[in-house]
């Protein structure tokens, strides 16, 4: 892995920059997992200056420095301790083959990786690519995968422009990072199955250091409470007092709803905590069962 200056010439001006008392949180500098992490932060009630700018943001009031780095040196600043916690792909933490707990997954950042053929292939799937030549910018991960399942393969490590490679004639197919799969298909490829399901996660160290340990468990604990709220709503809603058995049974939620009597006799507000992706399933027939004013919520954090 190659990082953008030295190895230690960074890690000493990182170490140098920060405060042992402080917990170091390495973050992307650039890239797709830049933007929605830094909001996933700030959404955490975090305030700093914008990462892109310095290599080091102090947060304030909280005991934690941020270290804006290159999204493939994750894993090894944590795996290195220059780091205590880092935000990276699952994807690339099985790359660095750092063997890094996995402390929260963030919900962000989906992709899978694939393996791919021309469309003219006689590979339907992955066991059909025993003994292909696969051409890929992720060979740890690739390697792994066919690994694991036991099917031999040949890989060639490349590292740009991926999906050209079979029409080069430098191997049989590929296999690449895929969210839509249109990438694929525009270039005359078509998927014969997924190696790895990767979302952003937060990973840290084998050892936390004792003095950062309990910042460390803090935010988990507040990163944690965002991405559980990210998945729910909360619903209000107005019914009468008749109806809510009916309601009731509809409603999916975390727990029993709230019911609070209204100033109208026999009428009830019913409260509830549901998934975010039930709530489209559920209006209309909370509708029908009598609800009114329906009210959907988003839910800044959860702590269950
Ligand atoms: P970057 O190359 O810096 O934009 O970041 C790439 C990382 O973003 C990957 O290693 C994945 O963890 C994640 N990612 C999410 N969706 C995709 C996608 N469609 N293609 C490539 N990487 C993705």
């Amino acid at each position: 892995m190659t990082r953008t200056l030295p190895s230690r010439t960074m890690d000493a001006a990182l170490t140098a920059a920060t405060d042992p008392a402080r917990l170091r949180l390495a973050v992307p500098n650039k890239g797709r997992l830049l933007e929605p992490t830094v909001a996933l932060l700030r959404d955490a009630g975090l305030a700093f200056e914008d990462g892109t700018r310095s290599l080091v943001a102090r947060v304030e009031g909280f005991p934690l420095d941020i270290l804006s780095v290159r999204t493939e040196d994750i894993a090894e600043f944590v795996a290195d301790g220059v780091a205590d916690l880092g935000v990276t792909g699952t994807n690339l933490l099985a790359e660095a083959q750092a063997d890094l707990p996995v402390r929260l997954e963030l919900g962000y950042g989906r992709c899978r990786l694939e393996a791919a053929v021309p469309n003219d292939s006689p590979a339907r799937t992955l066991a059909d690519l025993r003994g292909f030549r696969l051409a890929t910018s992720h060979p740890n991960s690739a390697r792994e995968g066919f690994a694991s399942r036991a099917i031999p393969v040949e890989i060639v490590p490349i590292s740009g422009a991926v999906e050209v490679a079979p029409r080069l004639g430098l191997a049989d197919g590929i296999v690449d990072l895929v969210s839509s799969g249109s990438t694929l298909v525009m270039n005359g490829l078509r998927s014969v199955g997924e190696l790895l399901s990767s979302q952003a996660i937060l990973i840290g160290a084998r050892a936390p250091a004792p003095a950062t340990a309990h910042i460390a468990s803090e935010l988990v604990t507040m990163l944690g409470a965002v991405v559980a709220g990210r998945r729910v709503k909360y619903l209000m809603m107005n019914a009468p007092r008749s109806a809510l058995a009916d309601i009731e049974d509809i409603l999916p939620g975390l727990e029993s709803p709230s019911v609070i009597p209204l100033a109208h006799v026999d009428m009830v507000a019913v409260h509830a905590v549901v998934g975010a992706h039930e709530v489209h399933g559920l209006l209309g027939r909370l509708r029908s069962a009598g609800a009114s004013g329906i009210l959907v919520i988003p839910v800044e954090q959860l702590l269950p």
